[in-house]
Parts: structure tokens; C-alpha cells; sequence
């Protein structure tokens, strides 16, 4: 199980690839990658190998700089390519990659299908991507609003990144229990669950601490806030020796 992501200049799709195949050795059962462009995200997943996902690649359009991928080791739902992450909220405005177990995913289910949600997969990540985006539209939150806002009502463990169709600049991370690490290079960030995919492009990395949430976006700087409070933490900007 493992998270990377990478907004930057360079194309992400490749980077991403090169990531979840450092993250092999944590174990998992399927993999998927989602690349943002200015139209929509296009997304890849497989039950398999990485190597899988690449042969499922050839000849998709993943082409842009900012994506998200993942390896899951299956929690809730059997591993096939359904149950694999990234997954779309129900519009499909948003996709998230998750990485931990949303505990009470059975009340906020029910609550979301009486809200008239329908699932695609047996998953509890797709289940909180669309808590988020029902708390989004009912509050017209801008995302980390929205995400911030959902997270107080979860109970569980999560490391998640979150992309928006639309916009080809930004990923919403949080932590609480799974880890998850940002690389912050020259105009270009990295996300992973441990600093091996990124250590070749950057040696500054931020450890996100459990109930913290980070907004990553083009051309700005990292901006880290406690999910509980929305109180801004300055970033520990931690030197890697690797
Ligand atoms: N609970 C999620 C699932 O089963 C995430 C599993 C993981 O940590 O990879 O899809």
C-alpha cells in the first residue's frame, strides 16, 4: 500500500510510475495512477502489478503535470480493477487515493445513499470522496473546506490525496495514522508514504503529523492546517541523508 503524486513542469505520468514501483516492497494487490488535465482526470487502475498498470497505459492519454498515484492492499471489497484507487466522486469532479480504513464508512454510506448517491465499488475510500463532495456542494466549500470539514465527522486511519477536474495546479492531502511525506523541489512538490520515490529529485521533505492536512499548489508555497482546528502549522522542512 502506497501513495505518490507530483505537481511540477515535468509529466507526471512517468514520475508517478517510477514511484509506485519504489513502493512495491510495502506490499499490495492493484495499482492506478490519475493524471489531471485541463479537460477532465483521466484515470488508470488494475488489480495486479505495477507493470500491469503500464501495459493498461499504453496508448491512454495521461499526458499532464499533476497526478496522483496509488498501490492498495485490500481492506474493504475483494482487489479488482473496481475496487482500485484512484476513485471518482460520482460526478467525477473529484478523484482520491487512500491509503487506511474509514471505520464508520457504513453510516455515511447509508446517509449518502439516502442522499440518492449510487457506488461503484465495495470500497469505503469511495464512500469518503463522496462524503466530500456532498459536504462541498451542500456548503459550496472550496475543497480543503470541504475535505477539512468531512474528515471531523470520519473515524479511522487515512493518508489520501485529492484532485479536482479542472484544476491543473493543486492536491489536497491529509494524515491521520498512514504516513504520507511531501518533497518540495525547485517550482515542483512530491507526495509519497515514504521519501524513496522522491529522493532522487529533492532532498527536502515535510512529514505530515497525524490530523494535519496540506494544500499543495503550482507556484505557491506548502501550506499545512490542523484538520481539527484549521489553525496554519508552519512546515518542519526535514533535510533527507539518503
Ligand atoms: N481501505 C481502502 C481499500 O480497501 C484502502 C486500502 C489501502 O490502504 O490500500 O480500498
Amino acid at each position: 500500500c502506497g501513495i505518490v503524486g507530483y505537481v511540477g513542469s515535468q509529466e507526471a505520468y512517468p514520475i508517478l510510475i517510477k514511484g509506485l514501483k519504489r513502493l512495491e516492497y510495502r506490499g499490495y494487490d492493484s495499482a492506478g495512477v490519475a493524471i489531471v488535465d485541463e479537460d477532465d482526470i483521466n484515470l488508470i487502475k488494475c488489480k495486479g502489478k505495477v507493470a500491469d498498470l503500464e501495459n493498461k497505459a499504453n496508448g491512454q492519454n495521461l499526458k499532464g503535470t499533476l497526478g496522483i498515484g496509488h498501490t492498495r492492499w485490500a481492506t474493504h471489497g475483494p482487489p479488482n480493477d473496481v475496487n482500485s484507487h484512484p476513485h471518482y466522486s460520482q460526478s467525477k469532479n473529484l478523484a482520491i487515493i487512500h491509503n487506511g480504513i474509514i471505520e464508520n464508512y457504513d453510516a455515511l454510506k447509508k446517509e449518502l445513499v439516502n442522499q440518492g448517491y449510487r457506488f461503484e465499488s465495495e470500497t469505503d475510500t469511495e464512500v469518503l470522496i463522496n462524503f466530500i463532495e456532498m459536504v462541498r456542494e451542500a456548503e459550496d466549500l472550496k475543497l480543503e473546506d470541504a475535505v477539512r470539514v468531512a474528515l471531523n465527522q470520519v473515524v479511522g486511519a487515512y493518508a489520501i490525496a485529492i484532485v479536482e477536474r479542472g484544476n491543473t495546479d493543486k492536491i489536497v492531502l491529509a494524515k491521520k495514522g498512514s504516513p504520507l511525506v511531501v518533497g518540495i523541489g525547485d517550482d515542483e512538490f512530491f507526495i509519497a508514504s515514504d521519501a524513496t520515490p522522491f529522493v532522487e529529485y529533492t532532498k527536502n521533505a515535510v512529514y505530515l503529523e497525524d490530523e494535519e492536512m496540506a494544500v499543495i499548489e503550482r507556484g505557491k508555497k506548502l501550506e499545512i492546517k490542523s484538520i481539527t482546528d484549521n489553525k496554519s502549522i508552519d512546515p518542519y522542512i526535514h533535510e533527507l541523508q539518503m
